[in-house]
């Protein structure tokens, strides 16, 4: 198919009328020319709108959508449930062109096509011609055959019908039982989850995410969704729905009974053939199409979840996404080809990070390549299993957050070989490379995804940065990464970030004033570290008057005390970094120069309570350990003074280490004033 797919009709002066007696045969547009016909405004006939007009805003295009609304994006809904994302956010990404070529028919309904007409009937009765037909039908919730279900209180979360019925219903549910613990299954129920919502999430599989994780990753999925306050039932099978007309509960194979007043179907997707069905083209579990996404009929394609390709229904929206993009290509002519890879899963189930590539399954792997080795590495917070064939990587399960993780996931695209001291590593420490080498997603490779949605790349990303983009609106806008399900947003901000870090910052307010408050603590710090010491005098009646100040044990205590109460104000700072409601008080930059100049005094306070002697022992470790102290935050506090006029990957890197220092150090050092002060009374 090399031609255009869109054209004359086969006989448009003969097209035959509909019921309702109408024939919208040529564009109003471009009389004469079949418009492109669209079935399905769910987000994948909408990217393939809006790449068509892209790429040829002259091509006439008539899209039919059969739900109320604008447009919207359904991976979005579940945190619309949630009260999370409002409705603005909802269909962001999702307009359609305003173009007269492009006809928009909402609240419509395709209900049949006549393949030799090269038409479609809607249920309006109008008929419509189309060069080329577009179905982009997706798919309906799969709703098991269970006694009971069709009874009140029981849900499906397919559109945003259902999510509207599902907002009302969550607020006097007070026990959800979720059918399903799959991607949708999790996502729902954390959703439903309230105050005073219980959730219960029945998997008939022995673990959750069954497809994608092995028995510890989906492990460590349940122990978070239990700590979230969502019950987990795996390995039970529901034999039916309780209740008379309206759900009291649900009874499983084995005899127990849940009570719940809501139960939320999530066991699947069915793809929508019917249309497809009763027009006679093939049909598997979808409707069949070749690498062109064309099916048996080269005038109609069809893409996303309604579509089978090499045998294979994707149920996410990113495969779908790019199968747009290569139906666009079938239309005007091009030679792109859907090869079916199936990316890299990254998502956010519940709010926890879930990642699968490959296979982790022995049941699901195929064994003619070896035998499946798997290797774990557990940590707080992060669950990983790497599966090895013939000692090549074959797939990844991972839950939390995993460091090196796009690398991974391209060396298992890449089925490279494991080295057993990167699997030693690995099975350590998490990491299959030295730990911090490729963490950032900067150092990812250029052709790793990042969006794993829209497919973009950081290669990509980067280029869109170095042509202006430095804000995140800006570069979602230029890219559409993070415009569909937006978990890849923080690695963008990332992205940003770095890419600001090749810069400088701006200059911190009153950066001069915390220069010169540095110098003279760090002068301070350094004249008690390299004098020697003052003198005693050896007659106490010729001393002058300041003598007293480490001879007269009052006024000892009160220059101890001094620096002591200097310091403990000094340590507000921290108060203002880690407590919520200190935020509120004040600008973190005022309070970063009082704690400066607060440790001046205290270094003031200790050299008149030491006479800038060392001491020895005890003493010693102490005034020591609060020079250090005072010297590595001086580091800190110099670096941002100056951060203006340093590059910002620097500034980032030297003033983490010094805060690091100046925290390990500050540790110690109240026990060290107990046991000075201790020793004080005590001698
Ligand atoms: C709550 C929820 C959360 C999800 N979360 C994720 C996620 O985090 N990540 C992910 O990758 N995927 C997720 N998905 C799956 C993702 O939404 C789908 O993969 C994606 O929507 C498929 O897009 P589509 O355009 O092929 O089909 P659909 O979105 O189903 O759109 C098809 C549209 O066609 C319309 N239509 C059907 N037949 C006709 C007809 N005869 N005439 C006119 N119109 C018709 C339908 O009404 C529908 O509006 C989620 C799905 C749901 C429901």
């Amino acid at each position: 198919m090399n031609h255009r797919l869109f054209g004359p009709l086969p006989n448009a002066s003969d097209a035959p009328t509909g019921a309702a007696g109408e024939v919208m045969g040529a564009s109003a547009a471009a009389p004469g020319l079949a418009p492109v016909v669209v079935v399905g405004t769910g987000p994948v006939g909408v990217r393939f709108v809006q790449q068509l007009h892209a790429r040829d805003p002259a091509c006439p295009i008539v899209v039919y959508g059969r739900e109320h609304w604008q447009p919207y994006d359904r991976v979005q809904l579940s945190s619309f449930l949630r009260g999370q994302t409002g409705w603005d956010a909802l269909l962001r990404g999702q307009e359609l062109p305003a173009s007269p070529q492009v006809q928009v028919q909402l609240h419509t309904e395709v209900l049949e096509i006549d393949r030799a007409g090269r038409r479609v009937r809607d249920n309006r009765g109008r008929w419509q011609a189309y060069g080329t037909l577009v179905l982009a039908l997706g798919s309906r919730a799969h709703v098991p055959d269970l006694p009971g279900i069709g009874q009140a209180g029981v849900f499906v979360f397919r559109d945003l019908a259902d999510a509207q019925a599902l907002q009302a219903r969550r607020v006097r549910s007070v026990h959800t039982v979720v059918l399903g613990g799959g991607l949708l299954g999790l996502e729902a129920a954390r959703a439903m989850q309230r105050q005073h919502t219980r959730v219960t999430v029945v998997e008939h599989a022995p673990r959750l995410m069954a497809r994608q994780l092995d028995a510890l990753t989906a492990g460590a999925l349940t122990t978070r969704l239990q700590d979230l306050g969502i019950a987990v039932r795996t390995g039970a099978a529901v034999r039916r729905i309780c209740g008379h007309g309206r759900v009291s509960g649900v009874e499983l194979r084995d005899g127990e009974h849940i009570a719940c007043d809501t139960v939320l179907v999530a066991t699947g997707i069915v793809p929508q053939v019917p249309l497809a069905l009763d027009a006679g083209l093939p049909i598997g579990r979808g409707i069949r199409v070749d690498d062109r996404m064309a099916t048996a009929d080269p005038h109609i394609l069809a893409i996303g979840e309604c579509a089978e390709h090499r045998g294979v229904v994707h149920g996410l929206v990113a495969p779908g996404l790019e199968q747009a993009g290569v139906a666009v290509h079938t239309v005007l002519g091009g030679t792109a080809r859907y090869a079916g890879a199936v990316a890299p899963t990254r998502l956010k189930v519940a709010g926890v990070p879930v990642t699968a590539s490959g296979t982790v399954d022995p049941e699901r792997h195929d064994d003619s390549a070896g035998p499946l080795q798997l290797l774990h590495h557990r940590s707080p917070g992060r669950t990983l299993t790497v599966a090895l064939a013939r000692g090549r990587l074959v797939g990844l399960a991972a839950v939390g957050d995993v460091p090196q993780l796009a690398r991974l996931q391209a060396a298992v695209g890449a089925q490279q070989r494991l080295p057993f001291w990167q699997a030693w590593r690995l099975r350590r420490s998490g990491c299959a490379w030295p730990e911090g080498d490729g963490d950032g997603v900067a150092q990812w490779p250029a052709d790793a995804r990042v969006c794993q949605c829209n497919g973009v790349t950081r290669g990509a990303l980067g280029e869109a940065i170095t042509a202006g983009c430095r804000d995140l609106p800006a570069l979602c806008g230029a890219t559409r990464a993070g415009t569909v399900c937006g978990s890849c947003q923080p690695l963008l901000a990332e992205l940003l970030a770095d890419a600001g870090a090749a810069t400088a910052l701006p200059a911190v307010p009153a950066w001069r004033t915390l220069g010169i408050a540095t110098a003279v603590a760090t002068l301070l710090a350094l004249a008690v570290l390299s004098w020697p010491g003052i003198a005693y005098w050896a007659r106490a009646q010729a001393a002058p008057v300041w003598h007293r100040l480490w001879t007269d044990a009052d006024l000892k205590q009160w220059t101890g005390y001094g620096a002591l109460a200097l310091a403990a104000l000094g340590l507000l700072l921290s108060a203002r970094k880690r407590s919520r409601r200190w935020q509120g008080a004040g600008g973190f930059d005022g309070w970063r120069l009082a704690h400066v100049v607060l440790g001046g005094l205290a270094l003031t306070a200790l050299a008149a309570h030491t006479g800038a002697r060392l001491g020895a022992r005890l003493d010693m470790a102490l005034v020591l350990l609060f020079l250090g102290l005072a010297l590595v935050g001086a580091v800190s506090a110099a670096v941002t003074a100056v951060q203006h006029r340093l590059p910002a990957r620097q500034v980032q890197r030297w003033r983490r280490s010094a805060d690091w220092a100046h925290v390990l150090l500050a540790w110690p050092l109240p026990l060290l004033l107990g046991l000075h002060v201790l020793k004080a009374y005590w001698f």
